[in-house]
C-alpha cells in the first residue's frame, strides 16, 4: 500500500483512503460505540459485541496484509482508526492497539511462514483477541530484569513464571510471551513465543480493580510448566528483547493515538458544554478564561495528532521511527491529561459527576501517561536516541 500523507507540497493532509477510513470509523464509534461506552465503564464489561463488530469492518487486522485476511492499511489509517475508537471509548481503543501492534505486527514482521499463515487470519477476523505479556511484578521499566523462564525440552519450551498488567488477559486466546532463554545472557537471553490460552499450564490470575479504562480487563497470567511448542518460537532464541523494544516502538503509536482521542473528546464535551451553560447572565464560553482554555487545549491536540502521524509516517516509509513515537507517546499522553484536568474544570461540579464523560475520560487519561513505557521511559528514549 502506498503512503501519501505528506504530498510533495508541505500541506499535511490524509490523503482520501485514510480520510475514508477516518469517516467510516468515526460513524461507527458514534453509532455503535458512545451509546454503551459509560455502561462498559460502570460495569467493567469487556466490549465482545463492539469487538465483533469491529471484526467485521476489518477493524482488528488493519495493518494485516490482504493476504492473510487483514486490510493492508498503513500505520496512518491505523492511528486514525485507534484515535476515533478512543474518542468513544479508551477501553476499547487500547484493546484495538495491543491486538493490532503488540500481537499482529510482530508476526508479521518476525513470524515464519507457518506462523504468519496459523495465526494472522485468526488475529485479521478477531476470532481470538491478541495479547502481550512482558510486564513482571519486578520488571516493568526494566523489562530486562524478567525472570519467566523457558526450557526446551524435546519439541516443547517449558515456561515458567507470572507476567502481571496484561491488557485483555483474562480474554486472550493468542499471546505474544517473553521468558529468558539463558539466564546468563542478560538481555540477549530472552525469546519470543507465541502462546495459545489453551494450552496446558496457562493460566489467568488476578483481574485488578483498576482508576479508568475499566472495560479493557487487565490480569495477571500465571504459567506452570506451561507447554509451547518449538516450532512457536518467534524469531530466533535470544531475540526477544529487541523484539520487545522494536514492537513497543510501535505500540506507541498506538497509545499516542489513544490520547489523541481522549483528549479530542475532552474538547467536544467542553466546547458544547461551555456555550451551554449559563453564568452571570450569558454562557460560560464568552469569558476569556474558558476561551483560553479550549484554545490551549485544541492546540495541543493538533500538535499531539501531527507527531503521530509523523512517527506513523516514518514507519511506513521503512525509516527509524523510535524517537519520533516516545516524543508522539510523550506529548500526547500529557496533552491528554492536561486536556482532561481543564475539561472537567470547564465543567465545574458538574465535571466530577459520572452524569458527564469528562469524569470518564479524565480517569482514562492517567494510563497513556503510564503504559507501553511511562513518560520517564519515553524521556529516556529520546535523550538516548540524541546523545548517541
Ligand atoms: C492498565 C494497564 C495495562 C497494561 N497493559 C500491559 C500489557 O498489555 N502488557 C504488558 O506487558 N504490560 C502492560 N502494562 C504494564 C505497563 O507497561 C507498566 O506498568 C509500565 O511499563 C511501568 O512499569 P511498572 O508499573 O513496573 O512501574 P516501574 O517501572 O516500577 O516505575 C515506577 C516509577 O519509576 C519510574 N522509573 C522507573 N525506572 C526509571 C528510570 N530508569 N529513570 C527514571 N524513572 C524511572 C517510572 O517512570 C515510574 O514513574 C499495563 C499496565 C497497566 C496499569
Amino acid at each position: 500500500m502506498s503512503v501519501n500523507f505528506i504530498p510533495t507540497s508541505m500541506k499535511l493532509e490524509l490523503n482520501d483512503q485514510q480520510k475514508m477510513i477516518q469517516k467510516m470509523v468515526r460513524e461507527f464509534a458514534e453509532k455503535e460505540i458512545a451509546p454503551i461506552a459509560a455502561e462498559l465503564d460502570e460495569k467493567g464489561e469487556y466490549p465482545t459485541k463492539i469487538l465483533k463488530k469491529m471484526a467485521k469492518l476489518g477493524l482488528l487486522g488493519i495493518i494485516i496484509p490482504n493476504e492473510y485476511g487483514g486490510a493492508g492499511l498503513d500505520t496512518i489509517s491505523y492511528a486514525t482508526v485507534v484515535e476515533e475508537i478512543s474518542r468513544k471509548c479508551a477501553s476499547t481503543g487500547v484493546i484495538t492497539s495491543v491486538h493490532n501492534s503488540l500481537v499482529s505486527w510482530p508476526i508479521m514482521k518476525y513470524g515464519t511462514d507457518e506462523q504468519k499463515k496459523k495465526y494472522l487470519p485468526i488475529l485479521a477476523k478477531g476470532e481470538e483477541i491478541g495479547a502481550f505479556a512482558a510486564t513482571e511484578p519486578n520488571a516493568g521499566s526494566d523489562l530486562g530484569a524478567m525472570t519467566t523462564t523457558a526450557e526446551l525440552k524435546g519439541d516443547k519450551y517449558i515456561i515458567n513464571g507470572d507476567k502481571t498488567f496484561i491488557t485483555s488477559g483474562p480474554e486472550a486466546g493468542i499471546i505474544i510471551v517473553f521468558a529468558v532463554t539463558n539466564k546468563s545472557a542478560g538481555t540477549k537471553g530472552i525469546s519470543t513465543f507465541i502462546v495459545e490460552s489453551n494450552m496446558k499450564g496457562y493460566k489467568v490470575g488476578s483481574i485488578f480493580e483498576k482508576l479508568g479504562i475499566n472495560a479493557s480487563k487487565t490480569s495477571e497470567l500465571i504459567f506452570e510448566n506451561l507447554e509451547v511448542p518449538k516450532s512457536n518460537l518467534l524469531g530466533k532464541e535470544g531475540e526477544g528483547f529487541k523484539i520487545a523494544l522494536s514492537t513497543l516502538d510501535g505500540g506507541r503509536i498506538g497509545i499516542a493515538s489513544q490520547a489523541v482521542g481522549i483528549a479530542q473528546a475532552a474538547l467536544d464535551e467542553s466546547i458544547e458544554y461551555s456555550k451551554q451553560r449559563q453564568q452571570f447572565g450569558r454562557p460560560i464560553s464568552k469569558f476569556q478564561a474558558i476561551q483560553w482554555m479550549i484554545a490551549d487545549m485544541a492546540t495541543r491536540i493538533e500538535a499531539s495528532r501531527y507527531l503521530v502521524y509523523n512517527a506513523a509516517y516514518k514507519k511506513d516509509n521503512g525509516e527509524r521511527f523510535s524517537k519520533e513515537a516516545a516524543m508522539a507517546k510523550l506529548f500526547a499522553s500529557d496533552t491528554a491529561m492536561d486536556v482532561a484536568i481543564k475539561a472537567v474544570q470547564i465543567h465545574g461540579g458538574y465535571g466530577y459527576t459520572k452524569e458527564y464523560t469528562v469524569e470518564r475520560l479524565f480517569r482514562d487519561a492517567k494510563i497513556t501517561e503510564i503504559y507501553e513505557g511511562t513518560s520517564e521511559v519515553q524521556k529516556m528514549v529520546i535523550a538516548g536516541s540524541l546523545l548517541r
